[in-house]
């Protein structure tokens, strides 16, 4: 954007001819994206649909153990893990669940919602009873061997104070777990283009660790921690959750994609929000978004240094990429 000024937004074509369209194109959030996006690039690859991509995809990092995402990540400060996710497909059906216990594929159970309530958002005991009467498996309470050494770090202060998510090594002892030497992170986001020029995205965390009881996140708020529209793009957020609610981060980013920005200056644009609400206390929040557009083309944006999302198109073979950031 720089000098040009957004009026010169609007004078871009927002679609592009059919033949320039890249497709598939699929990103997803973190290294855990590269896991991640092998079967939803089967999908894609497949002529398969883009909802089925996000889903398929996003069940690989909720079913490892050694992620925080999922049931093996970190419980909040009572010691529980409560999940939260949504789905949303190139109709703009969405579905989402939160502060749900003990099942292992949050995600799915959001596409029921979507699917088969005539609602968006279930959460708590009503959502694992849907989950269960619809023959998701309540799963054991415990937590993973990781999780209860985490938990049992956690208590020695128990600090009662939102976590801040910088997703780099100078959290201190309140930062999500650290597994094999890597930080890991608390969420997936995955959006899609399939070969039907159909856009659609997930997102499923397990929140920030040792979170408040009863909290919920960005990541099953529609608008905020994911948004698809058909017509524009998709786009998914990951970080402190608080801040991209308060600015509705992914149906912003999609309504700068329609106002003619490319996917990373949209990202960039919401980014530079959530910075100046925040002031001189923004250095110590993490929040990235990553985009995609009708045409194909993609980007991200965070604050801090450190995020990086999984990328598949026809010519780059699942890779992480390193995008911009603010500070
Ligand atoms: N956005 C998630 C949340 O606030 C956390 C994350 O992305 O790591 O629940």
């Amino acid at each position: 954007m720089g000098s040009l000024g957004i009026s010169a937004f609007a004078v871009k074509p927002v679609f592009a001819l059919e033949n320039k369209m890249v497709k598939p194109v699929l990103l997803s959030t973190w290294d855990a994206g590269i896991a991640a996006n092998k079967p939803a690039w089967e999908i894609l690859k497949n002529k398969g649909r883009a909802l089925d991509a996000v889903e398929n995809g996003v069940m690989v990092t909720e079913a490892s153990q050694n992620c925080c995402v999922g049931l093996g990540a970190n419980p909040d400060r009572d010691g529980f893990v409560t999940l939260d996710a949504s789905i949303m497909d190139e109709f703009g059906n969405c579905g989402s669940v939160a502060f749900l216990e003990r099942i292992k594929h949050p995600v799915s159970v959001a596409r029921r919602v979507m699917e088969k309530t005539p609602h968006v958002l279930l959460v708590g005991e009503g959502a694992q009873k849907f989950a269960v009467s619809e023959g998701f498996p309540l799963e054991p309470a415990e937590l993973s061997e990781d999780a209860k050494k985490s938990y049992r770090d956690w208590l020695k202060q128990s600090r009662y104070q939102p976590v801040i998510n910088i997703e780099n090594k100078q959290h201190g002892p309140f930062a999500p777990s650290q597994i094999n030497g890597e930080w890991n992170h608390d969420t997936i986001g995955m959006i899609a283009l399939d070969m039907n020029g159909n856009l659609s995205g997930s997102c499923t965390t397990s929140g920030m660790g040792f979170k408040m009881r009863g909290r919920v996140g960005d990541s099953p708020i529609i608008g905020a921690g994911l948004y698809v529209d058909n017509e524009i793009g998709a786009a998914v957020s990951t970080g402190v959750g608080e801040e991209v609610i308060k600015i509705c981060g992914t149906h912003l980013v999609v309504e700068f994609m329609r106002q003619g920005m490319t996917p990373e200056e949209a990202c960039k644009k919401a980014v530079e929000r959530i910075v100046k609400r925040n002031g001189a206390k923004a250095k110590d929040i993490q929040v990235a978004f990553i985009a995609i557009n009708k045409q194909g083309e993609y980007g991200g944006y965070s604050i801090q240094k450190g995020f990086n999302y999984a990328l598949c198109t026809p010519a780059i073979n699942n890779q992480l990429i390193n995008p911009k950031y603010l500070f």
